[in-house]
C-alpha cells in the first residue's frame, strides 16, 4: 500500500473545519429597554413564540429565556418586565440602577445572563428575528461569534444612510476593525462573553471591541425592518457620542494626523518664507497683500484650537478610565433564572 507522506499534503487549501455539530445550547436573547412600553408586548409576544419554536426544532435546549435589562427607564418598562416574568416562565428582567447608556446595558445582559449562547438584539423589532435560527446554526457548526449584517439601509433616512456608510468606511481608513453594516445583533459563546470581562473599559463601544476577541466568526444577513413602535432612543448627541468612542477607543489615529498636518504646515510655511525672501532678495516687489498674512494665521489658530481639542479628548479619556467607576449597578431582578430555589 502506497504510504501518503507529507509533501502530498496540499498547502494551498485552508484546512477542512472539523464539522462536529454542538448540541442544541441554552440560549439567552439579551435585550436593552430604555422606554420601550410602547414595543414590549409585541416583542415579548414574539421572542415567546420564538423561543417555542426554537426548543421544537432542537436549536434551544431548555433553560433558553429572554432577558430584558431595564436601562433606567421612567415610563412603564419595568412594570411590564416585571409582569411578563411572572405570566412566562422564560422572561427575566435586570434593572439597572439608572440610564448608563445602550452598550453598558448590554454588556451587564450579557455578563448577568446565564446560557451557553448569548444573542443581542434591540427591544423595538429592527433586528429580524429569523436571523437567529441561522445564527444558532452557525454556532452549532462551530463558531462563536456570529454577527447579523444587514443586507441594505433600505429603511433609513438618507442622512444616517450617509452617514452610517461613510462612518463604517472611516473606521475602515483608521485602521479601526469593525463588521461592515454590523451593530450589536450578534450571537456570542459564553466562551466569548467571558474573555470580554477582561477588556475594563470605561467607555463601551462593543462593535469595535468584540472583533478584538478573536474566535472562529462568520456572518449572518438580515434585512433591518423599521422601528416597531416608539421613537429611536438614540437620538444625533448620542449617535455622534458612539461614533467617536468608536474612534477614540481604537485608535491613535487622529493624534497621528495632527502630528502630520503640524509637519505638512510647518513645511509650507518654511517654502512660503523662502518664497517671500526670494522675492524681497532678488527682485524689486515686496510680498503684497495682507491677506496672505491673515488668513493663515486663523487659519492656523482654527487648526491649533481643533488639535489641542483632540488631544484634550483622549486626555479625558485617560482621566475617566483612571478613576475606574463601575459601568453600571443593577438594582433589582426578577424572573426565573434569578430564583434562589431553581436548579
Ligand atoms: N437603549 C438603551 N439605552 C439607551 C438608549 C437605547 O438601552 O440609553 C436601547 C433601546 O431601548 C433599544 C436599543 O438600545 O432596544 C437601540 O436603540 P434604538 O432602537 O432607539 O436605536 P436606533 O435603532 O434608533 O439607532
Ligand atoms: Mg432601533
Amino acid at each position: 500500500m502506497e504510504t501518503l507522506h507529507p509533501w502530498h499534503l496540499d498547502f494551498s487549501k485552508p484546512p477542512e473545519p472539523a464539522l462536529e455539530l454542538r448540541s442544541a445550547p441554552v440560549v439567552s436573547l439579551v435585550l436593552p429597554c430604555f422606554n420601550e412600553q410602547e414595543v414590549l408586548p409585541e416583542t415579548t409576544r414574539r421572542l415567546v413564540v420564538l423561543l417555542d419554536r426554537l426548543k421544537a426544532e432542537g436549536r434551544a435546549a431548555p433553560g433558553s429565556a429572554i432577558y430584558y435589562v431595564d436601562d433606567g427607564s421612567s415610563d412603564c418598562t419595568w412594570r411590564l418586565i416585571g409582569e411578563y416574568a411572572a405570566a412566562f416562565p422564560t422572561v427575566c428582567g435586570i434593572k439597572l440602577s439608572r440610564n448608563r447608556g445602550h452598550q453598558n446595558a448590554l454588556l451587564c445582559g450579557l455578563l448577568t445572563a446565564p446560557g451557553e449562547v448569548l444573542v443581542s438584539l434591540d427591544a423595538d423589532l429592527q433586528d429580524d428575528l429569523d436571523a437567529i435560527p441561522r445564527m444558532l446554526d452557525d454556532y452549532r457548526a462551530g463558531s462563536e461569534i456570529v454577527y447579523a449584517v444587514r443586507r441594505c439601509r433600505a429603511v433609513d433616512s438618507f442622512f444616517k444612510r450617509c452617514s452610517a456608510e461613510g462612518y463604517y468606511r472611516l473606521l475602515a481608513l483608521l485602521g479601526v476593525q469593525v463588521q461592515f453594516n454590523h451593530a450589536d445583533f450578534r450571537l456570542m459563546s459564553r466562551r466569548a462573553v467571558e474573555t470580554l470581562r477582561d477588556y475594563e473599559e470605561t467607555h463601551l463601544f462593543l462593535r469595535g471591541l468584540v472583533p478584538q476577541l478573536g474566535y472562529r466568526t462568520s456572518v449572518v444577513e438580515f434585512d433591518r425592518a423599521s422601528r416597531f413602535a416608539g421613537e429611536s432612543k438614540y437620538p444625533l448627541r448620542k449617535m455622534l457620542a458612539l461614533a467617536w468612542e468608536g474612534v477614540t477607543s481604537f485608535t491613535a489615529s487622529p493624534l497621528r494626523l495632527i502630528t502630520g498636518a503640524g509637519v505638512l504646515v510647518s513645511l509650507g510655511s518654511l517654502l512660503l518664507t523662502a518664497w517671500a525672501l526670494g522675492i524681497r532678495l532678488f527682485t524689486h516687489e515686496a510680498v503684497p497683500g495682507w491677506a496672505s498674512g491673515v488668513i493663515p494665521m486663523y487659519l492656523l489658530g482654527g487648526v491649533q484650537l481643533l488639535s489641542l481639542g483632540i488631544i484634550g479628548e483622549y486626555l479625558a479619556k485617560v482621566y475617566e478610565s483612571t478613576k475606574k467607576r463601575p459601568r453600571f449597578h443593577v438594582e433589582v431582578v426578577c424572573g426565573n433564572s434569578f430564583r434562589k430555589d431553581t436548579p
